[in-house]
């Protein structure tokens, strides 16, 4: 089975959230099943510079308003997969993040920057642009790699199924409908059959309403995105897709997050050996100033500052967390208005709260190893990964019911308990009092060593591998590719 992945992040060379992740792992373990997998990214400068063996397979010329395009061919720097890279200098080469300039501000040329890669994908996947290799599916994650749907069904008949992703619906890639003029797609995908999106242009729908099947990252999201609570104003175009819309839950990428080889850490350990967690714990008290108790429950959180993260509950919940001898590590960067409200949280409260704001991968292991709990209240989560890796971690995860953390998390009521289901503590509300009364069961049975112990034993016990979540995607690139053979 040939499958293009297209995206805009790849762990670890460009991330902002879990999407890198998923790039950094599918494709090696789809391969790892028998696919022949490839990558197809922009040109962004971590990525030009990283991509080894780098061939010209197609000079493209200029286009979206870049003097000079070219297709090259190379391998990811550590799993070796191959991945083709656009190089557009005028349009990728820039310093900070794939979406925004240092100010925070939209790039103003995202519609041409993400057009691009849209275009490349589908002209890629119908042979035209590197006549070796044709793909069968070709999968798209996001609103940065959606307008190879529209292309592809601009110009038909396609042979290669199509696969969209949607990682978080939340950010859309909504454009100026004037800058539907710059795509050279035929008027009638102006419509609201089509990309129009409440007079503007929205890349996301191109991938909603043009792949053959639409998946997320967890079965729970993927019915919550069709309800007006969080369908972000797309809910009836989700509803409207019917059976094409499944979910697939992520997986967690064994060879990096693994308390028994993690080499950042103070200690490993496994669920046979948890006495290296206590020393991570230690370590972590002693690198963030926290008071050194072994004794006082540590929450961790390890987040992007949004109000999709429910961090303002933690705020609210704080107080009472503190008082009943609780400590609180936080890694975040984000909103401004959260991050100084955590960091003036932890001027006042010295031994017992520390943040740090920024990103840092390698903080986020010692983190997530020394706490002994992570926080992840969020109002959606498409699927979370920080959960994932306090589970395998025996970090016990405190999760609101929604998306992915429904599906990951079981909550430890007597019935759970006894039957050795548990794994974490769920709360539903998005109220400070419902994330208040969760932290209180967790303190309650932190207390209680033995049934902790029972608790991590069991969270670590969960498989949440990628090679579960790539057999499920063979089998869907199975079905559609045959379909799609049927009807040539
Ligand atoms: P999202 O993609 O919505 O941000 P996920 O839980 O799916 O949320 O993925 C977040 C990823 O980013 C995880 O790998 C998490 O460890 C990482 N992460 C988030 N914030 C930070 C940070 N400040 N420092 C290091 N890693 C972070």
């Amino acid at each position: 089975m040939r499958v293009l992945h297209v995206a805009a992040e790849i762990f670890p060379l460009v991330k902002t959230g879990g999407l890198a992740d998923v790039l950094g792992a599918l494709p090696q373990a789809l391969i790892g099943q028998g696919a022949d997998a490839r990558l197809l990214l922009p040109g962004l400068p971590a990525i030009v510079d990283a991509v080894s063996h780098q061939k010209v397979v197609f000079e493209i010329g200029p286009c979206f308003g870049a003097a000079r395009v070219t297709l090259r061919l190379g391998r990811m720097p550590y799993s070796k997969v191959p991945a083709y890279v656009v190089d557009a200098p005028h349009l990728y080469r820039r310093p900070g993040s794939p979406y925004q300039a240092s100010d925070g501000s939209e790039w103003p040329d995202n519609a041409q920057r993400f057009a691009l890669l849209g275009w490349v994908g589908a002209h890629l996947a119908s042979g035209e642009l590197d006549p070796a290799w044709m793909p069968q599916v070709l999968h798209a994650h996001d609103w940065h790699a959606a307008m190879s749907c529209a292309y592809l069904a601009a110009h038909p008949p396609a042979t290669v199924a199509t696969v969209f992703t949607v990682h978080n619906l939340a950010y859309q890639g909504l454009f100026p409908s004037g800058d539907f003029a710059l795509l050279g797609l035929p008027a009638r995908f102006m419509a609201p059959s089509g990309l129009e999106f409440h007079n503007q242009l929205s890349f996301m729908k191109a991938g909603l309403k043009f792949a053959q099947h639409v998946t997320t990252v967890s079965p729970t999201y993927a019915k919550e995105i069709a309800t007006h609570e969080f369908g972000f104003g797309l809910d009836g175009v989700i509803r409207g897709r019917g059976a094409d819309v499944s979910g697939v839950l992520n997986g967690v990428d064994g060879t990096i997050w693994d308390p028994a080889t993690d080499t950042g850490l103070a200690a490993r350990y496994s669920a046979d050996q948890l006495a290296g967690k206590a020393r991570c714990k230690q370590a972590l008290q002693a690198e963030l100033g926290l008071a050194a108790r072994a004794d006082a429950p540590v929450f961790g959180v390890v987040s992007r500052l949004t109000s999709q993260k429910g961090l303002d509950l933690v705020l609210a919940a704080l107080p009472g967390l503190l008082q009943r001898g609780a400590q609180l590590a936080l890694q975040g960067a984000g909103d401004p208005a959260l991050e100084s409200a955590f960091v003036a949280v932890a001027k006042a409260n010295p031994g017992k709260a520390a943040v740090r704001i920024g990103y840092d991968e390698a903080f986020a292991h010692r983190l997530i190893a020394g706490a002994d709990a992570i926080l992840v209240p969020s109002r959606f989560e498409p699927c979370g990964l920080t959960q994932l890796y306090g589970l395998r971690y025996g970090t016990l995860p405190v999760v609101r019911r929604v998306g992915g953390l429904a599906d990951t998390v079981v909550d430890s009521t007597e019935s759970a308990l006894h039957e050795d289901r548990a794994t974490g503590f769920t709360f539903d509300a998005a109220t400070p009092a419902a994330l208040d009364a969760a932290i209180q069961r967790a303190i309650d049975t932190h207390a209680q060593p033995e049934r902790w112990r029972q608790l991590m034993r069991r969270a670590m016990a969960q498989d949440f591998s990628w090679a579960g979540a790539a057999q499920k995607y063979m089998a869907l690139y199975d079905e559609l590719a045959s379909r799609q053979a049927s009807l040539r």
